[in-house]
């Protein structure tokens, strides 16, 4: 291992050595020195102690590792919320906004005085507490799983003092004769053989592949909501850039309507949803 660098400009050395991203370095000195970028650039000279030099060490070994950057830093922001993240939670994406904001849409639309909304595989939470944070009557139940990821989303919830019920389980599992206004999930999609799969190693598996093809999670989830929507309610699902058709078609094969897709920020298929008109 080279030596411990001592200073900032030592410090970009040793990350640019490593093949670690420019702007990432930048935002990990920035987080260990509590110094805006601008700074950084220009205190090249800068001293960094032992422990920050080698906190640096170890983070740059981790990001040409491919760890997420949020994983390093343990948070990451959404939909305009800090959330703290770990290796439980999947990292909330950008792309998961267009679903959030596609919620807030409906949810300002319909106009319920108390619309009763489930965010099912919540994993950090950041979805469930995007909706309540940005339309605080709702009644908003998330769950997950996983009981890791689950005391995340907890604390997150509670340091950012939004209120929200977390159940543990799989799925519809916790959601026995309870109906919503509107239903979200951003589950496991990507299927199992995927390449990309590699590249996100460090991310919790069972939040990325339900394995097969990657549908599976998205068919129980559309197969599950009419016993769970009220007529009049939404299912809005997270997929993957190529899932659409079949999403779509497993909507309509379960009776929804007004079936429709929104493409995330890259211009790809991501979100689709349908309008739950009750049994006919
Ligand atoms: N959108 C993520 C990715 O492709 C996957 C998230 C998921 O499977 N829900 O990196």
């Amino acid at each position: 291992m080279s030596a411990a660098p001592s200073t900032v400009g030592e410090a970009m050395l040793h990350a640019r050595q490593a093949a670690v991203d420019r702007l990432d370095a930048l935002l990990l000195l920035g987080a260990l020195l509590n110094q805006p970028r601008s700074w950084l650039m220009i205190h090249d000279e800068a001293p960094l102690t032992l422990e920050q030099a080698s906190r640096f060490q170890d983070w740059v070994a981790r990001s040409a590792q491919n760890e997420p950057l949020a994983y390093l830093l343990g948070e990451k922001e959404f939909h305009g919320l800090m959330l703290e993240v770990n290796a439980h939670t999947l990292v909330p994406r950008p792309d998961t906004e267009t679903l959030v904001d596609w919620a807030l849409e409906l949810l300002k639309t319909a106009a319920l005085a108390q619309p009763d909304v489930v965010d099912l595989g919540t994993g950090s939470g950041a979805i469930a507490l995007a909706i309540k944070h940005r339309h605080p009557t709702a009644n908003v139940d998330a769950l997950d799983l996983s009981a890791q990821a689950l005391l995340t989303a907890k604390s997150n919830a509670q340091r950012l003092g939004l209120d929200i019920r977390f159940h543990q389980g799989d799925w519809w599992a916790p959601l026995k004769g309870r109906r919503f206004d509107l239903i979200v999930s951003n589950p496991p999609y990507i299927a199992a053989g995927d390449p990309h799969l590699a590249a996100l190693r460090h991310e919790p598996l069972q939040a990325l592949t339900p394995g097969g093809d990657g549908l599976s999670a998205l068919q129980t989830l559309v197969e599950g909501a009419p016993a769970h929507l009220r007529p009049g309610g939404w299912l809005l699902l997270e997929h993957g850039f190529d899932q659409a058709d079949a999403v779509a078609q497993a909507l309509h094969a379960a009776g929804f309507g007004a079936v429709e897709c929104r493409r995330d920020l890259g211009g790809q298929p991501r979100v689709s949803g349908g309008l739950w008109r009750g049994r006919a």
